[in-house]
């Protein structure tokens, strides 16, 4: 099997854009900075990195007979945000279980942005007062069972659609389209750097790029602030990953690569260096990144390059895998 074997329910625009941060690149001094832009990849409530998982599912789920996407998150999750919108898009029911991932006093919380928007589009959220985690869950159960008993198919989607079977299908083609976009561009990015939580997409990225000839960094900055299972989690799926898609042979521990350093203490909570990472970029660039996960990422990135870690000469692709809704229930972090 090879990536291109597995059944695709286009969901997207096309490739998602590349283009240089110019002047990020020069504030700097060193790096040529670009970006791939998830949060443009489609016409679906904005778009994300999880419709890009989610066409590799899709399939499966209609497959199956389903009729109702069930999946889980946090109350500003993105990722069931993208799963409303994909079930609307298909025709089918959607069902969403939103868990007190963040312990966040803004009042509109679990009123304002991603969960405003899943309600828009007709899904079903559950709120559940349980903390953060991505495992399995009793009020995850009992939306399962109540679909089953008024005669429904759920198709059950985990966290983030990473812990699945065909979760890291969505980024191991995203190595692919990078690959046939730098040969459109004339450049090759030795370094890509993304936000991991879930995994499945760093993940597949690993998997995807493993497959190339030519090797690159794949540097993962986790926002979840639990190291561990992030690292336990991203070479888990990786490896999955590579075997279903063909790989003929074992990733090394070195490809697999997470950094800890920028999440602060908690997921969701953001830190002074997210803060100054999302005040630069939109200063600078008029990008707009969230204080969840890429002011996160984007925060390992300004690091990495201004100590030489990554070098001068580097060609650097960062990840925007979107998230922007979830601003809005951050609001009196910026107030001037
Ligand atoms: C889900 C998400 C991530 C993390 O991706 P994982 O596959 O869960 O590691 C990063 N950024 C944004 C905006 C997300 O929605």
């Amino acid at each position: 099997m090879a990536i291109s074997d597995f059944e695709r329910y286009p969901l997207m625009f096309g490739p998602s854009p590349i283009h240089p941060l110019t002047r990020l690149s020069q504030h700097l001094g060193g790096a040529s900075i670009w970006a791939k832009r998830e949060d443009v990849n489609s016409g679906l409530a904005y778009g994300g990195n999880k419709i890009r998982k989610l066409e590799y599912l899709v399939p499966d789920a209609i497959a199956q007979g389903a009729d109702t996407l069930v999946s889980i998150g946090g109350y500003q999750s993105n990722h069931t945000r993208q799963v409303a919108a994909v079930a609307a898009k298909i025709g089918m029911k959607c069902v969403l279980v939103q868990e007190k991932w963040v312990d966040w006093p803004d009042p509109l919380y679990d009123r304002v942005g991603n969960i405003m928007l899943s309600r828009i589009m007709g899904a079903e959220v559950r709120l559940d007062p349980a903390g953060f985690g991505i495992g399995f869950k009793s009020s995850w159960e009992h939306a399962l069972d109540d679909v089953r008993n008024s005669g429904g198919v759920p198709y059950p989607i985990p966290a983030g659609a990473s812990d699945h079977r065909l979760g890291g299908l969505g980024f191991a083609n995203w190595a692919t389209e990078v690959a046939e976009q730098e040969k459109a561009l004339g450049i090759f990015f030795d370094t890509i750097v993304v936000c991991s939580v879930t995994g499945s997409t760093q993940a597949g990225m690993i998997a995807g790029f493993a497959g190339q000839d030519r090797p690159r960094r794949v540097v993962g900055i986790d926002a979840s602030a639990k190291i561990d299972e992030t690292r336990e989690q991203v070479a888990r799926i990786a490896r999955n990953t590579a075997k279903l898609i063909g790989l003929e042979r074992d990733l090394r521990d070195d490809e697999i690569t997470v950094l800890e350093g920028w999440a602060g203490d908690f997921y969701g909570i953001p830190v002074d260096s997210t803060l100054n990472a999302i005040r630069l970029t939109g200063r600078l660039e008029g990008l707009i990144i969230d204080t969840v996960y890429e002011g996160k990422s984007m925060a390992g990135l300004i690091d990495l390059v201004s100590s030489g870690d990554i070098p001068k000469d580097s060609n650097v692709l960062f990840a925007h895998l979107g998230g922007q809704p979830a601003l809005n229930a951050y609001s009196a972090l910026f107030q001037e």
